[in-house]
């Protein structure tokens, strides 16, 4: 599904360098979830934007189910964004005058969904989540928790073909944050392809492989046995 070759990232600030991402080999194949675990600016994030297609590589080969992604215009680009890939942020990024249903239907309006179908839609997806009674409710009336399960459902709703997560729940207490690993968990049984970036350790082993990074080099990149989140929720 997704497969990169010696990625180099710097970043340039004014006449000095700051070499991020120093030869990146990876692959992961359909259905898997991965953690990226490392320590804060080990380039995690880096590596997740560029492979979420929201920032290039200096250098090295990138591709996604299939397509080489490079030189690719702005407008290619957006198009293959939208449809192989769904984010989920630390900051869950929903928009505050929005309904939880009008967020999670707003992937599916930049696909051109015709609007009925569209909510049908989102709100399956909101059921999905466990959130449909939460519809009409705005994001501030919602618990962090809450609002990242609606950002998880606004990112699936687009039936991307994979998921990056970039510290889903770097901002959530721990029962919370497995309630969120919990679903995702459960997204990914269903055959979906997740990366889920984090440097918490305990987040790390609830993936089925993990790939550690340090100082933009992988380190280590095993498989482990998945620690189920339910355990860790009533
Ligand atoms: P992580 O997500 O693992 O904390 P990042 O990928 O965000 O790490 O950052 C890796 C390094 O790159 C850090 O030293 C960070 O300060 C730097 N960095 C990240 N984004 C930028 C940017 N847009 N411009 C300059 N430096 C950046
Ligand atoms: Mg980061």
């Amino acid at each position: 599904m997704i497969e990169i070759k010696d990625l180099h990232k710097s970043y340039k600030m004014g006449s000095n360098s700051l070499h991020v991402l120093k030869g990146i080999n990876f692959t992961a194949e359909e259905g898997e979830l991965v953690a990226i675990m490392g320590s804060s600016g080990s380039g995690k994030s880096t590596l997740l934007n560029i492979l979420g297609m929201l920032d290039e590589a200096d250098s090295g080969e990138y591709t996604l189910d299939g397509v080489p992604i490079k030189n690719l215009s702005e407008t290619k680009a957006a198009q293959y964004r939208n449809k192989f890939l769904g984010f989920v942020f630390q900051s869950f990024n929903l928009i505050n005058y929005k309904s939880a249903l009008e967020n999670v239907a707003l992937p599916l309006y930049y696909q051109k969904v015709p609007r009925k179908e569209r909510q049908e839609k989102a709100l399956q997806y909101l059921e999905r989540v466990g959130l449909k009674e939460w519809a009409t409710h705005l994001p501030s009336e919602l618990s962090g928790g809450q609002k990242q399960r609606v950002a998880i459902a606004r990112a699936m709703a687009a039936e991307p073909k994979v998921l990056l997560a970039d510290e889903p729940t770097g901002a959530l207490d721990s029962t919370t944050s497995y309630e969120v690993m919990d679903l995702i968990q459960k997204i990914n049984d269903e055959g979906n392809t997740i990366l889920v970036v984090t440097h918490e350790e305990d987040i790390a082993h609830m993936c089925k492989r993990i790939v550690h990074l340090r100082d933009g080099v992988i380190v280590e990149d095993k498989k482990v046995k998945q620690v189920r989140a339910s355990e860790y929720v009533q």
